[in-house]
């Protein structure tokens, strides 16, 4: 069950400390890929430097600037386990300069890391709360590191919900470790746009699963990661079931330069999704998320 107040033995601290110096980027070699799904890949990274490596925590939901040299950079969240902060996973779908370059790498290439950068998701108050996790397609990977943490425990919660929509069954990702998250007592349901032969499950939207799901209003916490449109239905319906408003939270991906709000790129309204975000409760972001373009 889920439900526990035992402490996790691993190491994995709930609250960020500031990067110690943002812009700077730290070596780390590529330990291994693993093809999730077509067009995506998860690449696991280890830095060179034992300090370095001995130092770096993160919390789940947080990202790393990672930069191939003569390339450029681009902002990924860490998908691994933040009990296992030696080892950083970072799960990418190839869409442009920098994750197609990723895409040619090979185990024992170089990538330079800056981070860990921005807000998590809200661990620290999941306590006695029926968490429930939507994950729309590759959305699902900056929730992989929460996910986890439910599955040890180490986020003692009331239960745990996962709910996955992808466009066709052979995009819904991680489904090898759906199996280890169901053993440990998370539900993991998924949906699809598009079923094919060998789909049992669910044809439709992730708001579909949530209008079939009993809802404690009072208990639940929400946390979504996907295309805004999906997270502005997912919300909207959150509200329509009573959910107050700050157990809403949405984790927003916008093109991003500089990762610590100078250069403005990823600006949303007063906001900065680098330094602010990713992660934001529904209320702080709502009305910017109705503004097209934004
Ligand atoms: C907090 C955060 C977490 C993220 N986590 C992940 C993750 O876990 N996995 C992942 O795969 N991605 C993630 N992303 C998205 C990733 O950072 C972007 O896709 C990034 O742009 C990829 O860099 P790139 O150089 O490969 O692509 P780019 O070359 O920047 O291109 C990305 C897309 O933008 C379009 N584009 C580029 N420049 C322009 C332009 N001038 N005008 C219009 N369109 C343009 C391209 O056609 C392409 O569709 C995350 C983003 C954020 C902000």
């Amino acid at each position: 069950m889920i439900h526990s107040s035992a402490p996790s033995a691993a190491v994995e601290p709930a609250s960020t400390t500031p990067v110690a110096d943002p812009w700077r980027s730290h070596p780390a070699r590529i330990v291994r890929i693993a093809e999730e799904i077509a067009g995506v890949r998860s690449y696991d990274l280890v830095l060179g430097d034992a300090a370095a490596r001995a130092a770096y925590r993160f919390v789940p939901g947080q990202f790393n600037m990672l930069y191939l040299p003569g390339v450029g950079e681009a902002a990924i969240s860490i998908s691994s386990s933040a009990a296992t902060p030696d080892l950083l996973t970072h799960t990418v779908r190839a869409v442009g300069n920098v994750t197609d370059a990723l895409a040619l790498a090979k185990v024992g290439d170089p990538v330079l890391i800056r981070g860990p950068f921005g807000t998590p998701w809200p661990v620290d108050r999941l306590a006695d709360r029926d968490v429930v996790v939507v994950g729309g397609g590759l959305g699902l990977a900056s929730q992989r590191a929460l996910i986890d943490s439910l599955a040890r425990q180490a986020t003692a919660c009331r239960s745990a919900t996962v709910i996955h929509g992808a466009k066709r069954p052979a995009d819904l990702l991680f489904q090898p470790e759906h199996v280890a998250w169901r053993a440990a007592g998370i539900d993991v349901k998924c949906i699809v746009d598009t079923g094919d032969t060998g789909w049992t499950g669910p044809v439709g939207l992730v708001t579909d699963l949530l209008d079939a799901m009993p809802l404690d209003p009072q208990r639940i916490t929400l946390l979504c990661c996907g295309p805004d449109r999906m997270m502005t239905a997912v919300a909207e319906k959150a509200l329509e079931r009573l959910i107050p408003v700050e157990e809403v939270y949405l984790s927003l991906e916008r093109n991003m330069s500089c990762a610590v709000a100078h250069c403005g790129l990823c600006q949303f309204g007063p906001l900065f999704v680098c330094r602010d975000g990713p992660v934001f409760r529904h209320d702080t972001i709502a009305q910017f998320l109705a503004v097209p373009q934004l």
